[in-house]
């Protein structure tokens, strides 16, 4: 067998284990063993690709020094990214996964405008010869520079839109607020219409590699100016729609250097990114639109903390509480960013079992972008073994609020705000939430009156039918449980 075909191969299987890495990440039960099938296809992909024609021509030229660097690269990508991932705190996953998605465009628009010099000025090259000859010509060298084109300016957006975005989930002062500017869609048109402009002259003039780096500043500020506008509660729409790009950065990537695996693995990013940005833009009832083309939740409410919570705000201390739920035949438990943040999933699940010996159905309510990564409460609940059948979804647990004693809502603010029913003009205005202020009893367990992600005053904490416990969530749960079976 060749060693080409050897290569092939190694990417056939390469991108077989990807396939099956992303069927088993779609369950919380297998996605770990996806996690190893597909992090297994990438070091095949980049053992296979170290065989490469193009690697071991420069072996003949420079030594083992394209190896080494190679070497010395892996080594030190591979200790940040396992640095980061161990650091990293779970609630810091989104903002990981942001600047993951950055660094994948950045790999994608160096290797294009690599390629692309290569195939300019490497006059000793035969490939360069070919294009010298042929280079305003149809055919391949058009093909190439579309590519070219695409990666640089897909690349650039997903990078500085990336680095926007890991601003924004990070809370720095200065991102914090969306970027309302009266002009930014005539901004952003000058800017699309300048980058196709570009992309048209990097295809004429590929050997113009000058016109290439302009389309790539061009498109970095574009990046910037798509994701500036959005506002903080629609950053899980952007944060899929960013992933995907990451991937078509890739795939076009691919076609550049004409790799097939870097074709396969950008095409299944950028698709799966592109599901779940629609499966995310239907949960919050958004348009992908307007997700595309920015500037959304911006919108603001006119509502005071003052004119929702004065004088109405009820507070309990762990006694009271433990007495309404030793009444309750049916609870629901809320999980949200909170839980996350304080870590009480194991205490959660220790009052669930304390209300399961006493006879009471406990059953937990999950929306769609609680918590700040898609998924993120069914992989914390999971982590404390919590039954996977008793997570049920937002469309199937709101019907059974109105017949549910008590809702204890744990660090959880925008998912439960009744002011995305009420309130036209605040931010999350439309987006579907969980109805627990239908519930009979509503516990609200945090630590202060302060806004969810989307800064914005909720009218569940001034409920008659709320009772709110000020505390740590973990501590909170623990005293709970405590009091529940002391009683
Ligand atoms: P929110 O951000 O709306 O609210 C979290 C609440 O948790 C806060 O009000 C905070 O109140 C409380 N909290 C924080 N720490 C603790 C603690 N130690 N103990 C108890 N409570 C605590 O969270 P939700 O899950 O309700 O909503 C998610 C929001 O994040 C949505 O706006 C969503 O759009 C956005 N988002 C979601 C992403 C996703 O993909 N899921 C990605 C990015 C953003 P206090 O400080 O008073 O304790």
């Amino acid at each position: 067998m060749s060693n080409q075909s050897l290569i092939n191969l190694a990417y056939l299987t390469a991108s077989m284990l990807f396939i099956m890495a992303f069927k088993l990440m779609t369950g919380p039960r297998t996605a770990v063993r996806g996690n190893y099938l597909g992090a297994a296809g990438m070091a095949i992909a980049i053992l296979a690709a170290c065989f490469e024609k193009p690697v071991v021509l420069s072996l003949t030229t420079y030594g083992a020094w394209p190896l080494v660097m190679l070497g010395i690269a892996g080594v030190i990508g591979g200790v940040i990214g396992a640095v980061m991932a161990i650091k990293y705190p779970m609630t810091g996953m989104p903002q990981m996964v942001a600047l993951l998605n950055g660094f994948g465009g950045a790999a994608s628009t160096l290797v294009a405008g690599a390629e692309l010099w290569n195939m300019t000025h490497n006059a000793s090259s035969s490939d360069a010869v070919l294009m010298a000859n042929s280079v305003r010509q149809l055919a391949p060298w058009t093909q190439f520079a579309i590519a070219t084109a695409l990666t640089g300016l897909i690349g650039a957006v997903t990078f500085w839109g990336s680095l926007v975005a890991f601003a924004k989930l990070e809370e720095l002062k200065s991102f914090k607020k969306a970027w309302t500017h009266p002009l930014r869609h005539w901004i952003n048109l000058c800017l699309a219409i300048a980058t196709l402009c570009l992309i048209g002259a990097v295809c004429a003039y590929p050997d113009w590699t000058i016109l290439f780096w302009l389309l790539v500043v061009v498109g970095s500020v574009l990046g910037c100016t798509l994701t500036l506008p959005i506002g903080g509660a629609d950053m899980p729409v952007v944060i899929c729609l960013l992933n995907s790009y990451s991937g078509l950065a890739a795939a076009a990537a691919g076609f550049v250097i004409d790799n097939s695996v870097l074709v396969i693995a950008g095409s299944l990013v950028g698709a799966s990114g592109l599901i779940l940005t629609a499966i995310m833009c239907k949960a919050m009832n958004r348009s992908l639109v307007g997700v595309l083309f920015g500037g959304l939740g911006t919108s603001t409410s006119t509502i005071s903390d003052d004119s929702v919570y004065a004088g109405k705000i009820k507070s309990a201390g762990v006694e009271e509480i433990a007495m309404v739920l030793e009444g309750a035949s049916r609870v629901v438990i809320v999980p949200g960013y909170g839980l996350a943040v304080a870590q009480a999933q194991h205490a959660v699940r220790e009052l669930a079992n304390a209300l399961e010996k006493r006879g009471t159905t406990v059953e937990y309510a999950i929306h769609p972008v609680a918590g700040r990564m898609p998924g993120h409460m069914n992989v914390l609940l999971a982590e404390a073994d919590i039954p996977y059948e008793k997570l049920r979804e937002m469309d199937d647990i709101n019907p059974t609020f109105p017949e549910t004693d008590v809702a204890i809502v744990i660090g959880a603010n925008d998912v439960v705000n009744p002011a995305a029913r009420s309130d036209p003009k605040c931010p999350i205005a439309g987006m579907p939430i969980l109805d627990v202020d239908k519930a009979r009893t509503v516990i609200v367990v945090k630590r202060s009156l302060a806004p969810g992600f989307a800064g914005i005053p909720n009218p569940l904490f001034a409920a008659d039918n709320t009772l709110m416990y000020f505390a740590d969530g973990k501590k909170a749960i623990l005293d709970l449980t405590a009091a529940l079976e002391k009683a």
